[in-house]
């Protein structure tokens, strides 16, 4: 037997019992008289203690073992002397009795411990050891129990878990497909899903009226930050739903795994605001609303002073950091820069302290007087010890580079707590956003989605201001999921198509089998997709999505460990019926 208790369970009552454990060795420590191992599996660890007076043989050979061996030992549970009580373990130790080693070790290319001394890269190519730190298992763990805690909430509600297929045709989610040449179908090639979104939805066709999935997605993207190639969602579909239905069903979802997960309840309905709502007061479709400070639209109040940047901007708009007054101009300075950088892509930043004593100090002191400030600071609602900055430009650009500024100041001022979560809904998005090279519209969502009911009128002649039925579920933030309700009737599902410049026939070779099952009589449907690793980092206190996926790729979309991707042999290609054109 290999073991009799794992490494993480033994107490004070369980003194004196004779036990066999199995797992690798953490640390050892020789003291001379006597010799401390700790032995660790994924359970926790445990202090195996070799004596050298009355065991000296055995004791001695602890000088063969070194880090990651893995060992199973005989002995009796004993009381420490030296407790530990920060070890679940703590007040005991194995007095071993007899050990063997079952499998030797090399050195590990880096320290297994909380801090380990092992760079991002590294870790990714040893994996396998990285998962072995307790603080990446606690991330796998984690996952696991949220995966859990879905199915439970889920089933509970009569939804069905079905699987979809991988190997398919491109899907509608606006990314580029990973393809996979067939062998059997010379020159043809399967994409892998984006989403399931055409999946679910004619699994509402077939009456499967509640529908949900873990499921991977693949998106062949550049890799922006914290991206992963393929990802995970919770994927669902309801039929005879409103957009309403939907959105009391995850609610309730969201709110179990608060309270199982976190210990967090939330008893009142989450806040819901439109997207218009959410660009004009925090710049984001996916606000960060743990802490309060909102933009200001001051475009007229600072029309007419002579300041020619202001007078003629389009709009412009401020924020207001509170008890900032006192910011150095170094650190004007410093914040103006932050603004000027290529990701937020501002001119400017002009900035009003409001100082503890009434007066106000600017950078435009030259055009405005204290009392036009001051109507500044009553605008925002100010305080004396406050710093107000304001940009101006295009409106939405400079919504958005104010809604990051938002982000920045309230890091700044410590305001983005991580034990603290703010859910909102975010509703009516677009329908549609126009290329503005092209003129061309793209959906929003994707092209299933359904127009507000009272807006399916405009469609031809106003599109651009349509709006959706369609929603995110947003946590400090974070876009955790989103979805809509969908279009089910064919007339106006071509129409979309039409207004999204497919002609009749790229419609037919792309989507003809779901407009088909349309005609067989669709339910009315509608959905939602969580990003399933986003949710799982966000719990976790992890920045990054790669702490809670067991094997992820790296930055460039590649596996550092089983090194790929990689090119395959001739004779593959050949059955495939490929040949690798080299650029340039
Ligand atoms: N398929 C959509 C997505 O992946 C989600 C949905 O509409 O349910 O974003």
């Amino acid at each position: 037997m290999y073991r009799t208790h794992t490494c993480g369970e033994l107490k004070q009552s369980d003194i004196n019992k004779e036990v066999t454990l199995s797992g690798w060795v953490q640390k050892i420590r020789n003291l001379g008289a006597m010799t401390f191992i700790d032995i660790r599996d994924r359970y926790g660890i445990t202090q195996l203690f070799f004596d050298k007076e009355t065991n000296p043989k055995l004791t001695k050979r602890t000088e063969e073992l070194g880090r990651e061996f893995v060992i199973r030992v005989e002995g009796k549970v004993t009381e420490r002397s030296s407790k530990n009580t920060d070890m679940p373990t703590g007040d005991i130790e194995i007095t071993v009795t007899e050990f063997k080693i079952l499998s030797k070790s090399e050195i590990p290319p880096f320290t297994i411990e909380d801090n380990t001394d092992g760079g991002e890269e590294i870790r990714l190519k040893y994996r396998y050891l990285d998962l072995r730190r307790n603080t990446v298992q606690k991330g796998i763990i984690l996952r696991h129990r949220m995966a859990q805690e879905v199915r439970k909430y889920l089933n509970e509600q009569d939804f069905l878990e079905i699987e979809t297929p991988f190997l398919i045709k491109s899907t509608p989610e606006g990314a580029r497909d990973f393809v996979v040449p067939s062998r059997m179908s010379e020159g043809k090639f399967y994409a892998l899903p984006q989403s399931p979104q055409v999946f679910k939805q004619l699994l509402m066709i077939s009456g499967y009226d509640k529908y949900f999935q873990l499921i991977k997605c693949f998106r062949d993207e550049d890799f922006r930050a914290d991206r992963q190639p393929e990802f995970t969602q919770l994927d669902c579909e309801m039929s005879f739903v409103e957009r309403e239905d939907i959105l009391t069903l995850f609610e309730g979802l969201a709110k179990h795994l608060f309270s199982v997960i976190k210990g967090k309840s939330f008893t009142e309905q989450f806040p819901r605001i439109t997207y218009d709502d959410a660009l004009n007061i925090y710049g984001s479709d996916r606000p960060d609303i743990r802490f309060e400070i909102k933009i200001t639209d001051l475009s007229e109040i600072v029309k007419g002073n002579g300041f020619n940047v202001f007078d003629n901007a389009e709009f412009t708009g401020g924020i207001c950091a509170e008890g900032l007054s006192g910011y150095s101009r170094k650190q004007t300075d410093e914040l103006i820069k932050w603004v000027q950088r290529p990701q937020i892509g501002a001119k400017g930043l002009v900035f009003a302290k409001y100082n503890e004593d009434g007066t106000f100090k600017s950078s435009v002191d030259k055009f405005y007087s204290q009392e036009a400030l001051k109507k500044w600071a009553d605008a925002m609602n100010a305080k004396p010890g406050d710093l107000m900055l304001l940009m101006s430009g295009n409106k939405k650009q400079i919504l958005i580079a104010l809604g990051e500024l938002r982000l920045e100041m309230g890091n700044r001022l410590d305001l983005r707590n991580d034990n603290e979560f703010a859910p909102l809904w975010i509703v009516d998005f677009p329908l549609f956003e126009k290329d503005e090279e092209t003129g061309q519209m793209h959906a929003v969502h994707h092209p299933f989605t359904s127009p507000k009911k009272d807006h399916i009128n405009s469609l031809d002649s106003d599109p651009e201001n349509i709006k959706a039925e369609a929603y995110d579920l947003v946590i400090n933030g974070n876009e955790i999921g989103g979805g809509s309700i969908r279009i089910h009737e064919t007339e106006l599902q071509k129409k979309m198509f039409r207004i999204l410049g497919f002609t009749d026939e790229e419609a037919k070779a792309q989507f003809g089998f779901l407009m088909d099952a349309f005609k067989y009589g669709a339910p009315p449907h509608g959905g939602i997709a969580f990003g399933f690793d986003r949710w799982v980092a966000l719990f976790n206190g992890s920045d990054s999505i790669r702490d809670v996926i067991a094997f992820p790729k790296n930055n460039a979309g590649r596996d550092i460990m089983i090194d790929a991707p990689a090119s395959v042999d001739d004779q593959q290609l050949k059955d495939l019926n490929l040949k690798i054109i080299k650029k340039g």
